[in-house]
């Protein structure tokens, strides 16, 4: 039996240790926060999107440029076993109209709940308030806990300190210039699933910051997402604009803006939506006319003052203008907005730092997982697959390593 160390008590942290302590090892998860898996937690408020049920195919290619890599960790735990995985926790799942799966508690508490039980029950020790702080001379782990520094010499390490974003959940990426410095190439962070930074008007943000854009559709680049979109004091955020992030992202970053694309009405054709407006308003006001001609709502009503140039001049004289603006309203998105509240990281451990078994080819006996690896996906179940899926893999590949 030998020892293992799993530094980061997050999914992918989590999974190496169940894997190496199936397979007969004394495993001990560090956890610098006074509790595990917080960011876990927080995906459990948004309902715990796991996976997503689209077929294999198109579900990797979710992954761009890391397709490859992640594979190999996908195919030997696919949704399908991650799902068996939390029904055997006692939490069945169900798969939305989008095709996501969750767990029908909509939470992360139940789940972390009975895994935590099952780890202990595998021999699992974990400790928290245990902040990893690289190596010493010797090549042994440095370790700060509540009683001051100590060093470890485990067998075999798995570090799954995730990425960058939202770094009061215990990630920070403060991991980066260790591992750099010895010699593990890491690819700079940038926000993946993000929100993006608009110029709102104060009176736009007073009335509407907050409230959702609801079945719209969102274009860039080519590329249109039917969903929902949330007004942010700072700009838009929300599941449509995640999935649209990433080019958004190099788009801004490149041109120091993006005009993102929204269909008010994708349910209805310009011709019935100019039709509609040209019906006789009567007395009412523009906004009464636009809610009740056109079934949209205030927020969508005010975003129509925020986008191009704003309504047209004469909008109750000028249907076609108007339907125009409502079917492709062009809002300015002018920034990405920080690490700090990005659902997740772009960048992290190059892949060609790790061997196919994700021990990093400059450390051996160190193995990594989850989001410190450099690879991205939208929202949709496609993180927690990753983090799940390298997490086995990493706790294989130690397994391996140690014979
Ligand atoms: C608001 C929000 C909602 C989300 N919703 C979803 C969703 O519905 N579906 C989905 O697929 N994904 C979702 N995600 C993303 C998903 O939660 C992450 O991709 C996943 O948690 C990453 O797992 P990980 O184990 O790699 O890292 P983390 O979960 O970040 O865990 C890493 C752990 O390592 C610890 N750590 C770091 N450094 C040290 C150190 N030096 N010493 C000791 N411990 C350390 C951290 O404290 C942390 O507990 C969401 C993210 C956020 C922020």
């Amino acid at each position: 039996m030998a020892r293992v160390t799993v530094i980061g008590a997050g999914p992918a942290g989590l999974m190496a240790a169940e894997t190496l302590a199936q397979r007969g090892h004394a495993v001990t998860v560090l956890e610098r926060m006074p509790s595990v898996a917080r960011k876990f937690l927080m995906a459990g408020r948004g309902g715990l999107n796991l996976t997503h049920s689209e077929p294999i195919g198109p579900f990797m290619g979710r992954y761009g440029d890391a397709r490859t890599r992640l594979q190999p960790g996908i195919d030997a735990f696919p949704p399908a076993a991650l799902t068996a995985w939390a029904e055997a926790l006692g939490q069945p799942v169900f798969t939305g109209s989008s095709g996501r799966i969750f767990p029908r508690a909509m939470k992360a508490s139940p789940l972390l709940r009975a895994w935590l039980a099952r780890l202990a029950e595998q021999g699992v020790e974990i400790r928290t308030r245990q902040d990893w702080r690289g190596w010493d001379d010797q090549g042994r782990l440095i370790i700060a806990g509540p009683d001051g520094e100590r060093a470890e010499a485990p067998d075999a390490v798995v570090l799954a300190l995730g990425g960058a974003s939202w770094p009061r959940l215990g990630s920070t990426g403060d991991w980066a210039g260790r591992l750099s410095a010895r010699g593990v190439p890491v690819t700079p962070f940038r926000p993946a699933n993000s929100g993006f930074l608009a110029d709102w008007s104060p009176t736009f943000v007073e009335r509407f910051a907050g409230q959702p854009l609801k079945g719209a559709a969102f274009t860039f680049d080519g590329r249109t997402v039917r969903g929902e979109a949330m007004i942010a004091a700072y700009g838009l955020e929300g599941g449509a604009v995640y999935a649209l992030s990433a080019p958004l992202r190099d788009a801004v970053e490149r041109d120091a803006r993006a005009v993102l694309t929204i269909d008010l009405k994708p349910d209805l054709s310009l011709a019935a939506l100019t039709d509609r407006l040209a019906r006789p308003r009567g007395s009412r006001s523009l906004s009464n006319h636009l809610r009740k001609a056109a079934g949209l709502s205030p927020a969508a009503i005010g975003l129509l003052r925020e986008t191009g140039d704003g309504l047209p001049p004469n909008p109750a004289d000028d249907p076609a203008a108007l339907a125009s603006l409502i079917k492709a309203a062009p809002l300015i998105l002018t920034s990405v907005q920080g690490l700090d509240r990005a659902i997740s990281t772009a960048g992290g451990i190059a892949w060609d730092a790790v061997d196919e078994r994700l021990m990093l080819t400059a450390l051996p006996g160190v193995f990594v997982a989850g989001e410190m690896l450099d690879w991205e996906a939208p929202t949709g179940g496609y993180l927690l697959q990753g983090c799940f899926a390298t997490g086995r893999a990493a706790g294989l590949g130690a397994a391996d390593w140690l014979g």
